[in-house]
């Protein structure tokens, strides 16, 4: 027995908390290290003297009526309260005080456990205030929708004041035509609580104390406590971000506007120039073929450069066209293997081809989703290019095809003149060119077009060269299951 007394002596000697006992005057009667550290007075300094001591003046009653319950054989457990140590700080503690009794079972004292919770507290105030900071509104609510607790910033977002809202429905918050439904989501959650967001793809509103509405975004957090399980809901008003959005939706429309009236002005007008260009054409022929003999060498010089230059007029009026074509005339995407878009390229370039004696090879191509002709376009460009931007060595063409995550690479290499670097993104600009027509023919629509194809397929376009050692035109093409027009 002695020595489980001294074993009890011990664990209640070194327990971090108070552990303290009095008499029903308050007269303490034990003191252990833990309350010296807690208040601060050492055994001596205590025992024989009043407990009162410890109680700040504003809480003297709290004794009064805690030494009551113990007077009739009640136990008082974690109550939180404030005490006064020896140096005269505050702490927060939580206390426990049950009865002692004699061998009679009279209550003749309490014994009294007391935790320091400063910190605790402490963290329980940093959230509070964090709470409070928060920049959306926070509201806590019970099973039945009933408001627990609410933050500033839902002050600010509802215009209500904090007291007007504890203990009301949240239905005060919710506009008229939703709240119908609002109880049987609010059971729904309590049945199956976790994090979500409420409502997803659907408008949710907030209402005003002055009854307007503005439009939010609602987070949900489930919380079980001792008291039950409450939802802890975070509100985000979204009405600028909405109006972004709506300036957004309206600026880019009217963009794609101006870009369709821009296409069908491109389309039109490169169209209607053709038929004056070709009776200009017509004539200045006619000029040249029926009075070749009685023109002097001038008149001939000036009337084959007109025809030269209705030629180059009417060629970039052409591929004007087949650029606005690029969208204007475009065609649902279906399944193609891309080695048939290069055989009919090859096919639409055998003249040049036969005349630059080039070889043109491929290898490892993939079946993919687009739209036959524009990309037949894109690869007679390309290819059209590797022949035309050459020396004098006969043209090498090689087409591969590299698959990477959900696209294929596709590279059009050849063993030309090369491209510098200052030049790689303008040569895709329309009407932009690096050679003029006595050196190398053409409109500088090519890779425009090009560049317009690959684009409506949804992949981008890019050079890498070498001057002098040929250059390598690579294209990304999504790895399509289906249909993105169907
Ligand atoms: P075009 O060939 O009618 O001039 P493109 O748009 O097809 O128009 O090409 C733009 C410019 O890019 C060309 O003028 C040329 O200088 C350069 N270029 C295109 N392809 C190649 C190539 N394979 N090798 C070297 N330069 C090229």
């Amino acid at each position: 027995v002695a020595e489980i007394q001294s074993y009890l002596a011990a664990v209640v000697e070194y327990s971090n908390d108070a552990i303290i006992s009095k008499d029903l005057t308050g007269t303490v009667t034990s003191w252990n290290t833990g309350a010296q550290r807690i208040f601060g007075y050492t055994a001596d300094e205590m025992i024989g003297r009043s407990i009162l001591r410890l109680i700040p003046p504003d809480h003297l009653q709290e004794e009064e009526q805690i030494l009551n319950q113990i007077a009739q054989d009640k136990v008082v457990t974690n109550f939180e309260t404030v005490r006064i140590t020896k140096d005269g700080r505050r702490v927060d503690v939580s206390v426990t005080a049950s009865p002692i009794k004699d061998m009679t079972g009279r209550v003749v004292g309490a014994s009294k456990v007391a935790r320091d919770i400063t910190d605790s507290k402490q963290a329980e105030e940093r959230f509070r205030l964090a709470i409070e900071a928060a920049p959306n509104a926070i509201i806590m609510v019970d099973q039945h929708g009933q408001i627990i607790l609410v933050n500033s910033q839902t002050e600010n977002f509802f215009g209500y004041d904090r007291a007007e809202l504890i203990a009301e429905n949240i239905d005060k918050l919710v506009p008229t035509r939703f709240r119908g439904n609002h109880a049987n989501h609010r059971v729904g959650f309590f049945s199956q609580p976790k994090a979500r967001s409420m409502g997803v793809g659907r408008d949710l509103y907030g209402l005003r104390k002055d009854g307007t509405e503005f439009p939010v975004e609602i987070g949900l957090n489930p919380i079980q406590t001792d008291e039950g399980s409450f939802v802890l809901a975070a509100i985000i008003d979204v009405t600028e971000r909405k109006r972004q959005m709506e300036e957004l939706k309206n600026a880019n429309q009217s963009l794609e506007r101006s870009n369709i009236e821009l296409q069908r002005f491109a389309y039109v007008a490169s169209h209607d120039l053709q038929t004056p260009l070709r009776s200009i054409s017509g004539f200045v022929q006619l000029l040249q073929s029926q009075y070749a003999g009685q023109l002097d060498k001038q008149a001939n010089d000036w009337i084959r450069r007109t025809v030269q230059s209705t030629e180059i007029l009417q060629k970039s009026i052409q591929d004007l066209l087949s650029y606005s074509r690029v969208d204007m005339q475009a065609h649902p995407f279906t399944r193609i293997p891309f080695s048939e878009v290069i055989n009919d390229a090859i096919l639409l370039l055998e003249t040049p081809i036969q005349d630059s004696g080039a070889e043109v090879m491929y290898d490892g191509l993939p079946t993919v989703m687009g739209d036959r002709s524009q990309l037949v376009q894109l690869m007679q460009n390309l290819i059209g290019n590797a022949l035309k931007y050459r020396d004098d060595t006969a043209p090498r063409v090689h087409v591969a095809a590299v698959h990477n995550g959900n696209e294929w690479i596709i590279s059009v290499r050849d063993n030309g003149i090369g491209i510098q670097p200052k030049n790689y993104e303008k040569i895709f600009e329309i009407f932009q060119r690096l050679h003029n027509h006595q050196e190398y023919p053409g409109s500088g629509i090519g890779l425009a077009i090009c560049r317009r194809v690959v684009h409506r397929h949804g992949g981008k376009i890019w050079v890498e060269s070498e001057p002098g050692h040929g250059s390598t035109f690579y294209f990304t093409i999504p790895e399509r299951m289906t249909n993105p027009h169907e």
